[in-house]
Order: structure tokens, then sequence, then C-alpha cells
């Protein structure tokens, strides 16, 4: 009989965010698995686990190690944050097991940092929106800048994930002068910093300001489309889907 290696997105935070069907599934493992930072999130949660903790960038060693601990006959799961499907372990898992015959892959979505922020915002993303990684790590940077671009151009409601890092202090900077060639500079914006943490912050600003903002790598941007306001005095960031003009 085959094992089952979960991959699970544990939403942006601790325990709250998490799903039920993803906190029932963690319950149920023998060996959890995942990046330091978001083991932190949950193994208070989940003391009696095996785990498997591996610092960033060593993504293959540590879905290999969850596919040898399935492939071993223990019920495993490799946490991720938000949902495993979106810039998360679950394509690379499904990628590496065609080589383990025994490990039955199985994807539990979790809440994106996209929805999270969104929430914390008020309502920015609702109509028709993208999300784009400024992450060059595994995408070239033409290829982003042009996504930025045809974003644009589009009129999208735009979310970017992995707006800076030690590495990449400029991106972000440099992806508002690639919408400004075609958005306004009073274009409404939102950041989100540490959703469902601890440090929880939002800020609401001008698409001419996020220029200059100071994103993290625990930071998630919004930019709105033509329609989106903000509402300085309830501080929220809202996107209007036009049912006034219905
Ligand atoms: N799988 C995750 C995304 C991982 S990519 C998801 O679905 O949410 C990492 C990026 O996601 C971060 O750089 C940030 O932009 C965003 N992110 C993830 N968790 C976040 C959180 N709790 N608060 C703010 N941004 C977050």
């Amino acid at each position: 009989m085959k094992t089952d290696l979960y991959v699970v997105g544990i939403g942006p935070g601790g325990i709250e965010g998490m799903t039920i069907e993803a906190y029932k599934v963690l319950e149920k493992c023998d060996v959890l698995a995942g990046y330091t930072t978001y083991a932190e999130l949950v193994k208070d949660s989940f003391p009696n686990k095996e785990w498997i903790v591996t610092p960033m960038r060593k993504e293959k060693e540590r879905c290999i190690l969850a596919l040898e601990s399935a492939e071993n006959g223990k019920t495993t799961a490799m946490i991720c944050s938000g949902d495993s499907g979106i810039y998360g372990m679950a394509g690379l898992i499904l990628e590496l097991s065609k080589d383990y015959s025994n490990v039955n892959v199985r994807v539990i979505a979790g809440v994106t940092a996209a929805a999270s922020g969104a929430a914390v915002l008020g309502a920015p993303l609702m109509h028709d929106f993208c999300c784009i990684s400024l992450s060059d790590w595994l995408t070239p940077m033409e290829k982003i800048e042009k996504r930025l671009r045809m974003a644009a151009e589009g009129d999208f409601v735009i979310c970017l994930y992995n707006p800076s890092s030690r590495v990449r202090k400029d991106y972000l900077k440099r992806a508002c002068e690639i919408l400004l060639e075609t958005l306004d500079e009073n274009t409404a914006c939102g950041v989100v910093r540490n959703i469902g943490r601890e440090g929880e912050m939002s800020e609401l600003m001008t698409l001419g300001r996020l220029k200059d903002y100071e994103a993290d790598m625990f930071t998630t941007v919004f930019i709105g489309n033509k329609t989106t306001e903000l509402d300085d005095v309830r501080k929220i960031m809202l996107t209007k889907r036009g049912y006034d003009t219905k």
C-alpha cells in the first residue's frame, strides 16, 4: 500500500489562519517537514511529531527528505506558508515524486497571502487581478518586467509577492518605475506585513510613494486598478466591482 505525502498550505501565520482540513491532516501525520520559519509558526501546536526542518534555499533537499520519509512508510506532511501551490512546494514535490513508487502525493489548499492580505486592507481584489513574484531566483528579470508591463496595460489589480530580500533591495522601486510608465502616480496601493503573525501591520499609499517604500521579505504589496480607492479615514483599500452602475 502507498503512503500519503501531503503538501499543506498552513495559511499566513499560525493555527488561526489554517483550514480545518490542513489542521486535521497535520494532526494525523507522523512526520512534518518545512522551512525553519514556517516550522516555528506551528511547532508548538504539534509538539509530538518528528520534524524535518531545513533552511531556505534547501527546497530540493527538503522535498527529497519528505519523499523518503513517506517512501519508508511514515505519513508525512510538507508544510508551506499560504497555499502550497502558489510559490510553494506542491509543484516540486509532484515533479520529484515520479521516482517514488510507494508515495501518494496529496495537495491541501491554504489561504494565500493575496487573500489574507486583501482581507487586512479591505477589498482590493474585487475585480480581475494577477499575482507577480519579484523574485528573479527562478524567473528571468526580463520576464518579470514584461509581466508587470502587461498587467498594467490590462488594468489588473496587481499583487506582488517577494517584493524584497537582502539581495534584492531595490526591486520594488524598479517594479514601480515600470508600472509608472503606464499607471498614474496616484494609483491606490496598499502593503501588508507579517499577515496573521506577530507584528502585523498595513499601510495605504499612492504608487508614487510605493516607489520609495522599504518592503521586506514578509510584505505583500497591492496595486489597485483604475477604479481602486483608498479611504484614509476607515483605512481601507477598495476596488469597486461596478454594482453602483447597475
Ligand atoms: N505560498 C505562499 C507564498 C510564498 S512566496 C502563499 O501562498 O502565500 C513568499 C512571499 O509571500 C513573501 O515574500 C510575501 O510577499 C508573501 N507572504 C507570505 N506569507 C506572508 C505573510 N504572512 N505576510 C505577508 N506576506 C506574506
